[in-house]
């Protein structure tokens, strides 16, 4: 499989006016394009060259070189474009609802944890909604970091690096993080993440008792 820049999932104008189509453009068109072409011409006559974006992450992260950081960030910018959507953001419906009221304890809790993780954590980096043990947990990472490495589930990431926002909200990082989420975020895409880790873990769970057994 050879990598490609996946295209957007909605128009270019389509989150407008939270995120405007001239910053979703060069994002995406520049900055999300320059990672996946850049990934592509450091596999290129190696092992990981018809590898996946994940494969290529996890083969890399003991070297923490330019290529894992560049296959994190090709990674992450798709992710974070899933998490969106026109007419998004707002209370979720679904099983992501019932789990931010046992994590957080209200919608209003879990928006404020994550307004103060995203908002304090300093230069660039990205923001994350985690499921950890069957928890829901935000945490942050600095530069291309992802959880992607780690024993837990991406459910949502917000992109604070400065390119994601400076052209329409220059140091206003907060009113862009409340854009996010009162205006923009797929709680569906955030619901079927959290369907998937299910069955992921039930089968491994299965594999693990068929072994037992
Ligand atoms: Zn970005």
């Amino acid at each position: 499989m050879s990598l490609s820049l996946p295209p957007l999932p909605y128009a270019s104008a389509a989150l407008e006016p939270h995120i405007s189509r001239r910053t979703l453009a060069e994002h995406h068109g520049f900055h999300h394009a320059a990672y996946v072409e850049r990934t592509r011409s450091l596999i290129q006559r190696t092992p990981l060259e018809s590898a996946t974006l994940e494969e290529i992450v996890r083969a890399s992260a003991p070297q923490g070189n330019a290529l894992f950081r560049c296959a994190l960030q090709a990674w992450s910018h798709a992710f974070y474009w899933n998490g969106m959507r026109p007419g998004g953001g707002g209370p979720p419906g679904g099983a992501i609802a019932a789990l931010i009221a046992s994590s957080f304890g209200t919608q209003r809790a879990f928006n404020r944890q994550f307004v103060q993780a995203a908002g304090d954590q300093y230069g660039n980096a990205w923001a994350w909604l985690v499921l950890d043990d069957g928890q829901l947990r935000i945490i942050t990472t600095a530069d291309a970091g992802t959880p992607l490495t780690e024993p837990v589930v991406p459910l949502l990431a917000l992109d604070l690096w400065e390119h994601a926002y400076y052209l329409d909200y220059q140091h206003r990082r907060l009113d862009y993080i409340a854009a996010f989420l009162g205006h923009l975020v797929n709680w569906d895409f955030v619901n079927a993440a959290l369907a998937a880790a299910g069955t992921r873990a039930r089968a491994t769970t299965g594999s693990a008792m068929r072994r037992v057994s």
